[in-house]
């Protein structure tokens, strides 16, 4: 009996092929599912969005060919950037309070996918990897989690390679920033079938955490319109926060700001501390702690829980993996994919999945077995 993973792609893609794939395998793959998106199980409703995702991955892939200023600006990084022609950022991306006279060079170029914009490689290639729903039965084990792992395989591929570095006309001594976290959503739905059978119906989508930015200097003289450190960061992250925010309010769920996410909270514990103890321990985590958007759940979240349709018949499921810990798995032979270990969702995401999406965060917790849960 096969312990192998289901199929993706509507049984079109097998977990051991994907596996093997190189960069090229990819490619063509991608071209084999956009020009025959039925026979790989994508539903017509992504016809658009599909040719546009593979433009996206193709024009961001690192190499020669694709060195154009347009697309890598310097130091090279795997997202869309703009110049800025004596343009201000738009108003909800602008510093608070203003910044008089700062030199703004390049800006991000996000590209509209679905009902949301992207504008970085991974998330265009986790939207790649979710375009056909799951199939029948799948579940963490047997298809979540394995797809999860080739998700980050795939997302390395379209790294540049130290080759590609070497034979580069552009600096590539920047390093570029990996994602800290990866995650996959999906939601069950049974439907009513023509005989009155149940159908189930799986949808997911796959995202990673902010990454694939290179880091500037401190007062962070690319891409900038905030004096803090690491402004450029604050600025990608912004627009991620700005994804999850309510247009109106500017605020996550209409209840927290930018910069007051609970990851920049005391816990109960940390509050009973004396005065001068808190006082350390907020400073700690102002540095330490991170806002919504950050998370590798954003957009996942965004596809499958702001845009699906909740009913008493939906089920909602997710999981999340830090890369270093599919490490050994990537080594290692398919079959080494069940070494993961999932990792809970952060009290952002708590907070969006228990406050936001009334889903409850019961079903996005590591399996109990699980030592480090
Ligand atoms: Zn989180």
């Amino acid at each position: 009996m096969s312990n192998l993973p289901l199929d993706a792609f509507g049984g079109k893609l097998f977990f051991t092929t994907a596996w093997e794939f190189n960069r090229a395998d990819v490619e063509t793959f991608i071209d084999q599912v956009v020009n025959d998106l039925t026979s790989h199980g994508v539903p017509d409703s992504w016809k658009t969005a599909a040719g546009l995702i593979r433009g996206y991955i193709t024009q961001l892939k690192p190499g020669q060919g694709n060195e154009s200023a347009s697309y890598y600006p310097i130091p090279p990084q795997y997202l869309y950037r703009k110049e800025l022609v004596n343009a201000a950022p738009p108003p909800e991306e602008r510093p608070d309070p203003p910044v008089a006279d700062e030199p703004v060079s390049f800006e991000l170029d996000p590209k509209a996918v679905s009902n949301h914009r992207v504008y970085g490689m991974y998330d265009f290639l986790g939207y790649f990897l979710s375009l056909a729903p799951a199939p029948d039965g799948a579940d963490r084990d047997n298809f979540f989690a394995p797809w999860l792992v080739i998700y980050w395989k795939w997302c390395k591929l379209f790294q540049a390679t130290e080759q590609e570095k070497k034979d580069s006309q552009l600096n590539w001594d920047k390093p570029i920033k990996d994602p800290k976290m990866l995650q996959c959503t999906w939601r069950k739905t049974n439907i009513e079938g023509e005989d009155n059978e149940d159908i189930e119906k799986i949808v997911f989508h796959m995202g990673a955490s902010l990454g694939g930015y290179a880091f500037v200097g401190p007062k962070g003289e690319y891409g900038v319109y905030q004096t803090k450190k690491n402004n450029w960061t604050q600025s990608i992250l912004r627009f991620r926060f700005n994804l999850l925010a309510d247009p109106g309010s500017g605020k996550v769920n209409n209840q927290y700001e930018w910069t007051k996410a609970p990851e920049y909270e005391l816990t109960a514990a940390q509050a009973k501390k004396s005065g001068e103890k808190v006082k350390k321990t907020l400073m700690n985590l102002a540095k330490s702690g991170w806002d919504f958007g950050n998370c590798a759940e954003t957009y996942p979240f965004l596809e499958i829980l702001s845009d699906g349709g909740h009913t008493s018949r939906t089920e909602y499921g997710g999981l999340s993996i830090k890369p270093e810990a599919m490490a050994a798995a990537l080594e290692g032979e398919p079959e080494a994919f069940k070494t993961p270990i999932i990792t809970p969702p952060c009290r952002n995401c708590q907070y969006l999945l228990e406050s936001k999406y009334g889903c409850g965060a019961g079903n996005f917790q590591p399996p109990v077995s699980n030592p480090t849960a």
